[in-house]
Formats: C-alpha cells, structure tokens, sequence
C-alpha cells in the first residue's frame, strides 16, 4: 500500500508573501479551484487521503477545509505559518503547531493528530521537534524524508514506518516519505522522474515493508498556469517554475492508483498499532537515531 498526502496550502498565499506584498493574505480563487480538482479525481478514484493543513490556510479558506473533510479525507497539521522549523526555537514551534490546531479544528471540526513540518524541516537540528509533538499529543509525524533536497536531514532513517521515542521520553509513529536510492514521494522527482522507475522504486519499497507516502499539493493539478502577480520577474519566475510539467502529476497518479492501493495515514496507523510491538527508535540529542 500507499500512503497519500496533500501538503493542503494556497501557493499564492505563501509566494506573494514572499514577494513582500501587503495583501499577500487575500483570500483568491485559486485555492478553491484547486481543491475542487484534487477532490473530484479522488472520488473519480475512490480514495481517501490525509490533508496536511496548514493553520494560516484553514484561517483564510475555513469553509474549504471543511469541505475537504466532510468528504472523508482525514485532517492533519502542516504547522501555522509554514515557517521552517530549524529556523524557530522550541517555543516558538510549540506556539505554531498550538495555533495551527486551533485554526485546523476550528475550521474542520476535528483535532488533527498527524503532523508534517514545512519542507520537511525536523532535521538533525530540531530533534526537540519530537518533544513537542509528543506533549501535544500527536499519534504520528510525516516529516522525515531522506531527499538530498532536504538540507541537514536526519539519515539514515528506516524505509518502514517506525516507532520514534524522542528525548522526552514521549513516542509517535513516524511514517517517512517515499525514498529509496532516489526519492520517489513526490515534488521535482515525482515530475522528473520515469513514470517506470517510479512504479519499480514504489514496488520495491512495499516488498521491503514500507508504507511509502506521497505528497502533493493543491496547486500542482491546478488546470490554470499559476502567476504569481504584482512580484515582476521574481513573481513571474516563480510561476513559470511550478508550471513545467503541468498536468503530469494528475496522469501518474491516476497511473499509480490503478497499480497499488492508496490510503490515509490513519489507516496504517491503526494498523501499526495492532502489531506487536517493535523496540522504538530514540532519537539523541544530536538528532541521530539509535
Ligand atoms: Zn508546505
């Protein structure tokens, strides 16, 4: 099986606050747009997937999210401000991952009990990261993925969902993205990548144990070219980047549903529950899993 996750955000949200701009806040129509193509072609076939929500995006777009969940998609944390963990204190990401599951709850009704870091940021770095979401009571974390993309990362890591006790003592499953010599969950890699290399990295993986997650976001099966207004040529860059290869991410996933099962995180989590259990991964002090 595998495992599907929507990292659920507005791009324009994120980019024209990058950009600087004063109304980067704005509610668009992109976002709905977006959601009503993810959320018809997973009707079209017939799969649920976890959404990771981010704070700031449930506060602009509540009725959205609580769309998304009345439709039977499980509804997880993707933090509040999509500020990168190693770049906050311990504090700082506690008030984050609080704020965002009072936005998340407040617009969808349930309390998220999953959590994914902005850009897969729990790195060698924040291992107190798991503290925190160990006191807030999260059952399972989607953060690791080992993507050299991913600077400072926490490797090696299992390919297989693990159990992860942090520092604190306090344990969560970890439920790492799909990697194998390549990173195969996703972004650059998931457009770039052969879709038959792909499938075979995939089939391996499973074989091994794991319970490979994909991620993916509204904006990449948006049918209109993303823009970025009011940025000039960064602005313009920016969109340009997000849109090589539109359109492909919709085909290979319609592609890899007709080749393996799809499924939330909660399922497998249930799941992983029932086993007998394995001696937990601890994660030290200096980020290493021993
Ligand atoms: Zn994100």
């Amino acid at each position: 099986m595998l495992l599907l996750s929507i990292d659920f955000e507005d791009w324009h949200q994120l980019v024209h606050r990058r950009l600087g701009r004063s109304d980067w806040d704005r509610r668009g129509a992109a976002l709905e747009r977006q959601t009503d193509v993810v959320l018809t072609l997973l009707d079209d076939l017939g799969v649920k997937a976890t959404f990771f929500v981010l704070g700031m995006t449930a506060d602009r777009y509540p009725d959205v999210v609580r769309e998304v969940a009345a439709r039977g998609h499980e509804i997880a944390s993707h933090g509040y401000a999509h500020e990168r963990v190693h770049s906050q204190t311990p504090d700082s990401f506690r008030a984050d991952v609080e704020r965002s599951l009072e936005a998340v709850e407040s617009a969808a009704g349930v309390r998220p009990v999953g959590y994914r870091a902005p850009a897969f940021s729990i790195t060698r770095d924040t291992p107190w990261a798991y503290d925190v979401l160990g006191d807030l009571r999260f059952e399972y974390d989607s953060s690791q993925y080992d993507s050299p993309r991913v600077p400072n990362r926490i490797s090696p890591i299992p390919r297989a969902p693990y159990r992860l006790r942090a520092e604190s003592g306090a344990e969560l499953w970890e439920l790492p993205v799909a990697a194998a010599s390549i990173p195969v969950g996703g972004g650059a890699y998931w457009r770039v990548l052969p879709a038959a290399l792909l499938s075979r990295t995939l089939r391996r993986l499973i074989a091994e144990g794991a319970a490979p997650a994909l991620y993916f976001h509204p904006y990449e099966f948006d049918p209109e070219p993303l823009r970025a207004d009011g940025g000039g040529a960064a602005g313009t860059l920016l969109g340009v980047r997000r849109n090589v290869a539109r359109g492909i991410v919709a085909a290979r996933l319609r592609k890899i549903a007709a080749d393996f099962p799809l499924l939330p995180y909660g399922t497998a989590v249930r799941d992983l529950a029932k086993r007998p259990g394995a001696r937990p991964k601890t994660l030290s002090g200096a980020g290493l899993l021993v």
